[in-house]
């Protein structure tokens, strides 16, 4: 029997309309979903990496086809402007696109080389076998990236995926289950909707768990994992810092960290949430990015690209970033521009904070806002000194005309990447890991070979090179005549040196 629980309304932030109901899933309809995906799986990793790859360049050109409408369904869940919204779509099939091409090379068997005496006289080979079936939990933020990073290299790798998007957002991941039915696909994706409960019921259904979302609930799908003894990789929330060296270009810096800190109204993993510059050019660096923040067009986006900010996407989120805020404001910080939450609609003003400090939620909390708090340093050492006192470590950027420099700071960063005179730009970097330290996360997300991989078990098979041999070294009965011998030939081949060599 399956349990029918109240629906779950979708919201447009910009205005609070309804956009759409979706179920609220039960645990028993995840189970369901589950075993049906399993059916499927073995006919799908039959197909081979190219036979799968086809698939997913149908979807693609399905993706392509249906994208502006997909836009239309991203901006109005999630309140992001069209700029936002429409880069959506292409971007997971950037990533399609190199895993479909690269798919074969990524899971051949590869032939190993022995190294020791007793695999000497074998052939070995590595195989990569998919999971059955793959979880993948995401966050409300982008809400065809986050899914399709992760949906798109899992079924690549011969897995089924049951996808379980945020009950704030669910609606584009409906339109990803939808294109995948429309091209006929065989059935090994499928969404399920719902809030935690059907969160929690996916990873006690999956065999492997790929979660996005913040550091505290990855934490629980993590030890609900671990309890059913199944892996799971979790890209979490991040702190980023940004150092500004005193020879930056301040006509890059200024609008790129404007542009890390406030896209998707700063509600982004990777989005640069402090700022630490170099006290010589300090004052220019604030004025300058005040003048750029203050310029930023927020509100109702009617599509023609003439919104930067959009709103926030739920409530709950917007209170926390007036909290710090707020929390700022009373301990002697200013705002420079900003600072306050608008309406009608979830928006809050883009905001730079000064005479910030770290005793601040501001400067300790995920905010995931759009705010940017700024700290003077002395110098670098100093910068780097703050930028690494953070619970989180996902990435980080450098702005410095000195690339060398700057490569040699990022190497003293705790983050899993560090982009120079960027922002976000791992995050387009294919072939890059793509994973957090500290509390951002375990297990890199996606990128190279590694993000195919992650979807597989590793097996190896060995087989004798010489089929005629009746019997192996050490097997029964053991004499003192052959293990005498296979003992010397261990100990010749570990040891390295003549002494110890002629000894034997
Ligand atoms: P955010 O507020 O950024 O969406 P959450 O970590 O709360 O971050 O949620 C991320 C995803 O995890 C959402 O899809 C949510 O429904 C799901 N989720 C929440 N609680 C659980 C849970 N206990 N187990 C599995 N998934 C969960």
């Amino acid at each position: 029997m399956t349990a029918t629980l109240p629906g779950i309304e979708v919201r447009n932030p910009v205005d609070g309309t309804v956009v759409g109901t979706v179920a609220n899933q039960a645990p028993e309809v995840v189970a369901d979903t589950a075993r049906a995906l399993r059916r499927h799986q073995p006919a799908w990793e039959a197909l081979g990496p190219d036979g799968r790859a086809t698939w997913l360049r149908r979807y693609r050109d399905w993706l392509l086809d249906n994208a502006e409408r997909i836009a239309d369904v991203v901006a109005a869940e999630s309140g992001k402007p069209r700029a936002e919204a429409v880069v959506e779509v292409p971007a997971i099939c950037e990533v399609l696109n190199y895993y479909a091409d690269n798919a074969a090379t990524f899971l051949a068997d590869e032939r190993v080389k022995p190294s020791g005496v007793l695999s000497l006289a074998k052939k070995l080979t590595l195989v990569r076998q998919p999971y059955q079936l793959v979880g993948v939990i995401t966050p409300w933020n982008f809400p065809v990236i986050t899914p399709g990073f992760d949906v798109v290299p899992a079924l690549l790798a011969g897995a089924a995926v049951l996808l379980k998007p945020s009950e704030v957002t669910p609606l584009s991941a409906l339109e990803m289950a939808r294109g995948w039915r429309e091209i006929g696909a065989p059935e090994v994706f499928a969404v399920v909707t719902g809030a935690g409960d059907t969160g929690q019921a996916l990873v006690d259904n999956v065999d492997y768990v790929q979660f996005t979302g913040s550091t505290r609930t990855g934490q629980r799908v993590a030890h609900r994992a671990v309890d059913r003894m199944i892996p799971y990789s979790l890209e979490l929330g991040g702190k980023d810092p940004a150092i500004v060296l005193a020879d930056a270009d301040l006509d890059r810096a200024v609008p790129g960290i404007a542009w890390g800190a406030l896209f998707n109204a700063g509600q982004a993993c990777v989005s640069v949430e402090r700022v630490y510059v170099e006290a010589p050019i300090y004052d220019e660096f604030v004025a300058r990015l005040t003048e750029v923040v203050g310029k930023l067009r927020q509100g109702a986006d009617a599509g023609g690209f003439t919104v930067d900010v959009g709103a926030m996407t739920t409530e709950a989120q917007r209170d926390i970033v007036v909290r710090h805020v707020d929390d700022a404001l009373t301990r002697g910080a200013k705002a420079t521009v900003g600072g306050k939450p608008t309406g009608p609609g979830l928006f809050l003003e883009p905001t730079v904070l000064i005479d910030v400090d770290h005793s601040m939620s501001c400067m300790r909390e995920e905010t995931f806002g759009p705010t940017i708090p700024v700290v003077k340093v002395a110098d670098a050492a100093e910068a780097v000194r703050l930028a690494n006192d953070s619970a989180y470590g996902l990435s980080a950027t450098v702005w410095t005309r000195d690339i060398a420099r700057g490569v040699q700071i990022a190497r003293r960063l705790e983050a899993g990447a560090v982009n120079i005179n960027d922002a976000a730009a791992n995050l387009f970097a294919t072939t890059l890991p793509h994973g957090g330290w500290k509390s951002s996360g375990t297990g890199a997300r996606l990128g190279g070979a590694h993000g195919l991989r992650k979807y597989t078990r590793a097996k190896a098979i060995t087989v004798p090179r010489v089929s005629a041999l009746k019997r192996e070294p050490l097997w029964f009965p053991y004499t003192a005549r052959r293990i005498r011998f296979v003992q010397k030939a261990f100990q010749f081949i570990a040891a390295h040196d003549v002494r110890r060599w002629v000894r034997l």
